[in-house]
């Protein structure tokens, strides 16, 4: 009887962001696993999502990846979980939680027996069980059956180093005198040092990091520590893009000279975002009207502005862009969301008269769109009119910019963004500085958009030029990472050999113990 290829079990957490990369990558693997002759499987686990909203998403995600599995044969399945409760954060039930990665970590704990029960009831040998960034307390499921398991960051390799070097840090901190004591002891008080990066800024840290009191903190640091348990760590970047960062983690300069274990640079993987819902139908054409809009703008002269799918503006915030957009002179194409609703978290569709200054569309409706609702980013950040890409520095926009030539204005706002703008400017070079108040909800000053804006796009500018060089630079890397000979593919081939050899067969006894 011919034995079933092996299947890789990937755990992905409900955050589109989250969820659509991870699959995203499970797909190019199977596809590089194939190539090399010795093909896998992929099984989701699915845990229910905490909100109809995600459940939704994620339910109408499944139904497209399942047709297209069915279609290519890319022998892709979902086993769904029982739901686990919600765990009580730590400072009790009511106060809510200190942070993603609290509330992650804290469900997985929850999820780990779940996990554990699912993965010793498959029948085929298993490959590896695979992780988002903070679900490591699943790492237990896979010990306690003998299977590698992996860790898949859907971020920067610079985000790897952070978390590596997050368990040295805090001791660094507390031998400082940062004892958790609140005040100014609760932060780190200097420039941190993460290897193959210039000095950060603590201005700069994810929010996860920046404050040393909170539970959230503590699930940072303790995610880091158990990366180091990992059979591997998968990172959707690629590997010309952080040179100095990955060759510090090999190096174990995040680590206190402790190798950790291999990185695999599997980037740049972009997904297809959905829309929250469906598009109207008018917008479901061939050609969305902000690509039509493109067309008849010069190349690379237009600035994009578009937020990830999260942010949204206050009329004070807005008015300061529209004054920065109206005096800078140059196109623009800006995606802008408007607050929530009251009792509700998400943005709602951008009311354009109540957010904007008077007569701002009519002044600029020669050189300017402003775009209410959801935009296929990645399509315009593919058209050879945009020049440059104001962001909110979610890394799946990053890479999107990256991989298009498109260098950028960071504006960050929450969880690890300010990082990865600091990364992107300093580290990388794709990106020209914006000052951003962290203090003030991210806001940023019509003069210095309009300064940074000019930096970008002007003729005269040296950090201007550079952005624009090494972003063309980049794109080129991008690409070539992905194709025969490419580090990126290269990288999935050496990932696919490494779980084929490390799989094992759950042995039957498994089955029954803890559920
Ligand atoms: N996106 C989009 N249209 C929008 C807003 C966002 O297509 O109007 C996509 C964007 O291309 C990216 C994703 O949504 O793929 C946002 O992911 P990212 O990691 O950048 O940020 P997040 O939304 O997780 O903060």
């Amino acid at each position: 009887m011919a034995m079933a290829n092996p299947t890789v079990v990937l755990v992905p957490v409900w955050g589109v962001g989250h969820f659509v990369p991870m699959i995203e990558a499970g797909k190019r693997l199977l596809a590089a696993a194939r190539g090399g002759g010795r093909p896998l499987t992929l099984t989701l686990l699915i845990m229910p999502a905490p909100t109809e909203k995600r459940a939704s998403e994620i339910a109408d995600h499944i139904r497209d990846v399942e047709q297209d599995s069915e279609s290519s044969g890319l022998g892709i399945r979902f086993l769904y979980l029982p739901a686990a409760p919600a765990p009580p954060p730590a400072a009790g039930a009511g106060a809510g939680y200190s942070g993603p990665e609290e509330f992650i970590s804290l469900s997985m704990q929850q999820y780990a027996p779940h996990v554990r029960a699912a993965v010793a009831g498959l029948l085929c040998p298993v490959a590896a069980v695979v992780v988002d960034l903070f679900c490591t307390p699943l790492l237990d499921a896979a010990h306690g059956l003998g299977v590698p398991a992996y860790v898949y960051l859907i971020c920067s390799a610079a985000m790897c180093a952070l978390l590596l070097r997050a368990p040295a840090l805090d001791d660094e901190a507390s031998a400082a005198g940062g004892g958790g004591g609140g005040g100014e002891d609760a932060q780190f008080g200097e420039a941190v040092h993460v290897p193959g990066l210039p000095p950060v800024p603590p201005s700069c840290l994810p929010t996860g990091l920046v404050d040393r009191t909170v539970p959230a903190y503590e699930w940072f640091v303790y995610n880091g520590r158990r990366y180091m348990e990992a059979a591997g760590l998968i990172v959707n970047t690629v590997a010309e893009l952080e040179p100095r960062v990955l060759a510090a983690i090999a190096d174990g300069q995040c680590t206190r000279g402790v190798r950790p274990p291999p990185v695999y640079t599997v980037g740049p993987v972009l997904a297809d975002s959905t829309p929250p819902a469906a598009p109207p139908a008018a917008e479901q054409e061939a050609e969305h009207e902000c690509v039509r809009w493109l067309h008849s703008q010069p190349p690379r002269s237009v600035v994009f502005l578009c937020f990830g799918s999260a942010r949204f503006f206050t009329a004070e915030q807005a008015g300061e862009v529209a004054a920065a957009l109206d005096r800078s002179g140059r196109r623009f194409l800006w995606v802008l969301r408007g607050p929530p609703a009251r009792g509700e978290k998400m943005f709602t569709d951008g009311d354009l008269a109540a957010i904007l200054p008077a007569g701002f569309l009519e002044r600029t409706k020669h050189r300017g769109l402003v775009w209410p609702r959801w935009a296929p980013q990645r399509e315009i950040l593919a058209h050879a009119a945009i020049g440059g890409f104001v962001t909110h520095c979610g890394w799946n926009s990053a890479l999107e910019s990256l991989a298009a030539g498109v260098p950028m204005l960071p504006w960050p706002w929450a969880a690890e963004q300010h990082y990865n703008a600091f990364v992107l400017a300093a580290g990388v070079g794709a990106a020209v500085r914006v000052e951003v108040d962290r203090s003030r909800d991210s806001f940023v000053e019509a003069a210095e958009l309009e300064r940074a804006i000019e930096a970008l796009f002007g003729d005269d500018g040296e950090e201007g030029r550079k952005a624009r060089e090494t972003a063309l630079e980049i794109k080129a890397a991008c690409w070539k990472a992905v194709e025969e000979g490419g580090s990126s593919l290269a990288s999935l081939r050496r990932l696919s050999d490494a779980l084929h050899q490390g799989a094992v067969d759950v042995l039957p006894a498994s089955q029954d113990s803890e559920v």
